[in-house]
């Protein structure tokens, strides 16, 4: 079957949820048996989201290859479980910057170079690298941003244009739009979607789907009005109402058989799906039997997005208990106090240090862990986490006073964390960490080798920072054992400490190879010793 494609666009405000939309419908499309490859296009200049600050854009995702991408990307990975890599997230700034190269090179022979056709033209081209490459059924195309932005417009003049090279048949368009809800009047305001579309349709494409965020359910009054004013059937304005679980959202689209809308519309035939397991996994997450109250201390809590997937895993982990996680914020610049780090984790049951960079707060986040091991407090560390854990280790346990990495303190007289040797010469941020899936060798006999029942995994990375090995004899002579370690052996990737029930810690970021029907073995270890300590 040659590839169709499917273009979601969004409309009145950002944030409406469109990856998720993308994703449920490539999740609906896999469980028919479809194959189907969902990219991300960001109109921001920026070359990837890895220089953004996680406060403005939400967490940055790593695919196995090493790309630095949107969070949407996480959604689509954990709906469809798959993994995706490079190809599947394009921003503005990498189409301009491929072209301007192209330019200095003289490869346009002259041109004037222009936003069409150049620019267009690029974006053509990233959109029809994926169908060559994987040959899938479905390429599913979301762009960022809201209909009528100025820096989304030449995706949409690139995606009109592709339209009419693929022809009648071959792609349509999802445009997810707000029908907000007035309380003063009672009313739900369908004015807002008809004129998304009718700009949309001023760019020169008409939708053929809409999908209505909402808080309320939509009636059908208001579903007539949308499908007359915004020139679609009445099946195919699809109310997408705010659900408990995200996950929810493929049955509730499934319920309004959106798929047979989209599939009619691409002349294909309806093949029976296979959603048992999901309706399970919904029906375990929407009947919680208990609740898990877990710490995460970091710097960006106040924007829970820049955490997503760290709270993704932990939710898959607890879905095993038939657990709902109740997450508690803890801003580790708050806790630079030891009092105030055990006041903090009083009343929670497990702890997770997550991600981040820079010294801010730091001190906290030591003192946290240093509770969570002193207690025998569940704990996990991810990467900035992990090198806080031996960080705190060193300091409290080994005795080398005032411990630190080099990326807080140069000229810190213990560097039990220090920049690796392959990046001491890098010049600039922008994707060059260490990124992307490496080998690591476990040691038989620890929690993590049990957790994971292999002896070689690949995870996924994103530092400069490692644990200096310098240190690693002392360290692991007062009792911290290097589970983790890359297969060469140069390089700690898991640290754990074998006297309490769950205190690991990685190098590497487990939390993007989660998925909710496979929750990830750290995960899925540490929650196990949630469980065990829990009282109800
Ligand atoms: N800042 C640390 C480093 O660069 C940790 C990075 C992270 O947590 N992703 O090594």
């Amino acid at each position: 079957m040659t590839t169709k494609y499917i273009f979601v666009t969004g409309g009145v405000v950002s944030s409406l949820g469109k990856g998720i939309v993308a994703a449920s419908l490539g999740k609906l499309l896999t469980a028919r048996g479809f194959s189907v490859v969902i990219q991300k296009f960001d109109p921001y200049i920026n070359v990837d989201p890895g220089t953004m600050s996680p406060f403005q854009h939400g967490e940055v995702f790593v695919t196995d290859d090493g790309a630095e991408t949107d969070l949407d990307l996480g959604h689509y990975e954990r709906f469809t479980d798959t993994n995706l890599g490079r190809i599947n997230n394009v921003t503005s700034g990498y189409i301009y910057q491929t072209v301007i190269k192209k330019e200095r090179k003289g490869e346009y022979l002259g041109a004037t170079v222009q936003t069409i056709p150049h620019i267009t033209n690029e974006i053509k081209s990233r959109m029809k690298k994926a169908a060559v490459q994987f040959k899938p059924d479905f390429v599913i195309i979301e762009v960022g941003g809201t209909i009528g932005d100025i820096e989304g417009l030449p995706f949409i003049e690139a995606i009109r244009q592709f339209r009419s090279e693929l022809g009648y048949g071959n792609s349509i368009s999802i445009h997810v739009t707000l029908v907000p809800y007035l309380p003063t009047s009672g009313e739900l305001k369908t004015k807002p979607s008809q004129h998304s579309v009718a700009v949309l349709r001023s760019y020169g494409i008409q939708p053929e789907i809409l999908v209505c965020r909402t808080s309320k359910p939509i009636p059908k009054k208001e579903k007539e009005k949308l499908a007359l004013f915004c020139s679609v059937p009445l099946e195919a304005v699809i109310e997408c109402k705010d659900l408990k679980s995200i996950y929810e959202v493929p049955l509730a689209l499934e319920a309004q058989e959106m798929a047979q809308v989209v599939l009619k519309r691409l002349q294909l035939l309806d093949k029976k799906p296979h959603l048992e397991s999901w309706i399970k996994l919904v029906e375990n997450i929407k009947n919680p039997k208990k609740t898990f109250k877990i710490a995460i201390a970091g710097k960006y809590t106040k924007l829970s997005d820049a955490y997503i997937s760290v709270v993704e895993s932990l939710k898959h982990a607890g879905y095993k208990h038939n657990a709902q996680i109740e997450i508690k914020w803890i801003n580790s610049e708050d806790c630079v106090d030891y009092a105030k780090a055990k006041e903090a984790l009083k009343d929670v049951e497990g702890l997770v240090v997550p991600g981040g960079f820079g010294i801010r707060g730091i001190e906290g986040k030591l003192n946290v862990i240093r509770y969570a091991r002193e207690k025998n407090m569940p704990f996990l560390g991810l990467c900035l986490g992990m090198q806080c854990a031996v960080i705190e280790y060193a300091r409290n346990v080994v005795g080398l006073k005032n411990a630190n990495s080099t990326e807080f303190d140069e000229g810190t007289q213990y560097p039990v964390i220090d920049i690796m040797l392959e990046q001491k010469h890098i010049e600039g941020l922008g994707g060059t960490m260490r990124l992307g899936k490496y080998e690591c060798r476990l040691k038989k006999g620890t929690k993590a080798h049990k957790a994971y029942g292999q002896d070689i995994i690949e995870e996924r990375h994103r530092h400069r920072y490692e644990v200096n090995n310098e240190y690693k004899q002392q360290i692991e002579d007062a009792g911290l054992v290097f589970s983790g370690v890359s297969p060469d052996g140069s390089l700690c990737e898991i640290v754990e400490y074998p006297k309490n029930d769950w205190f690991v810690a990685c190098q590497f970021h487990p939390e993007f190879k989660s998925r909710p029907e496979h929750a990830h073995p750290l995960f899925i270890g540490f929650m196990n010793a949630v469980n065990q300590k829990h009282k109800d």
